[in-house]
């Protein structure tokens, strides 16, 4: 080590890197090696060097904490101060945090997955406010945070223009600008202050779907006619019609519906009926007239 890198490293040293930084990084000066060395060939300038390194690692380790607990420490990893109005504690297990990180990561939210990016989407095509994408409402979760949302609107201009397009600027009632879909703005237009209440959350299409609808209609349907009831459910819910939860009742309603649109299909309905001679069992010898026990008139 010559005596401009030796100045180099005092001045770093002063500075508050440590000597592991300085010696053993991709920006280091020197070896530890040659550290040593250059401090038994100067002693004057040794001595004030190991002295400085001790401080250095010393605050080092505070800052870093003794890795077994936050208490411990006095920076968090970004460096901010762990003053007590600067910690957080989280009630749900008890550990702590640095506030000013917690709330850069708020604001700053999380990565959009292309799921969330079409649930947007999906969200803002079928008419639904911006807030209620990025707040849970009662049954329904966010789709994102307002962090990711806005991120994701920073970062990805093919994200931002189709928000802007499909949206327009209007006034807050406070101050500033926010953003509605542009059928919220015609039901403003139209009726002040009325739109559509709705807590439907985006339909998200899980692996399995098409068997689980599949499933749901009647087996002696044929073919095209089941899949015309799976293509009707499946459209309902993209646009934010229905309910998973309430396909199954759909799925009746519109099987009713069809075997009323197509009496010759059905089987066993009142305009349809089978002869009371057929039996009434896959099994057994009982014919279908013994089982009346309604008159017709009744089903009318
Ligand atoms: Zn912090």
């Amino acid at each position: 080590m010559n005596s401009t890198e030796a100045a180099i490293l005092l001045e770093r040293l002063e500075a508050g890197e440590t000597l592991r930084i300085l010696t053993s990084h991709r920006d280091s000066i020197c070896s530890r090696k040659a550290f040593l060395r250059h401090c038994e060939q100067h002693p004057e300038w040794g001595k004030k060097a190991q002295a400085l390194a001790d401080r250095n690692a010393l605050i080092a380790f505070n800052r870093r904490g003794n890795g077994k607990s936050f208490a411990f420490r006095t920076h968090c990893a970004k460096g901010h101060p762990l003053t007590p109005d600067n910690v957080g504690f989280k009630m749900s297990n008890g550990t702590r945090y640095c506030k000013v990180c917690n709330s850069e990561n708020v604001a700053r939210g999380k990565i959009m997955t292309p799921e969330q990016d079409r649930a947007i989407r999906n969200a803002i095509l079928t008419n639904m406010r911006i807030s209620d994408i990025i707040k849970p409402a009662a049954g329904r979760k966010a789709i994102c945070s307002y962090g990711t949302y806005r991120t994701a609107r920073q970062q990805n201009p093919e994200f931002n223009r189709f928000i802007l397009e499909h949206c327009i600027e209007v006034p807050r009632d406070g101050a500033g600008r926010r953003l509605i879909t542009n059928t919220e703005a015609l039901q403003f237009a139209s009726t002040a202050s009325r739109r559509v209440v709705d807590d439907i959350p985006v339909y998200v299409a899980e692996p399995g779907d098409y068997e689980w609808l599949y499933s749901l209609t009647p087996r002696y349907l044929p073919r095209h006619d089941r899949d015309e009831i799976v293509s009707d459910i499946w459209i309902e819910l993209t646009e934010r019609r229905l309910r998973r939860e309430d396909v199954p009742t759909r799925v009746k309603d519109l099987i009713r519906k069809h075997n009323r649109e197509n009496p010759s299909r059905a089987y066993g309905d009142i305009r349809s009926p089978l002869s009371l001679d057929a039996p009434a069992y896959m099994d057994g010898t009982m014919l279908r007239g013994e089982t009346v026990s309604q008159s017709l008139w009744e089903q009318l």
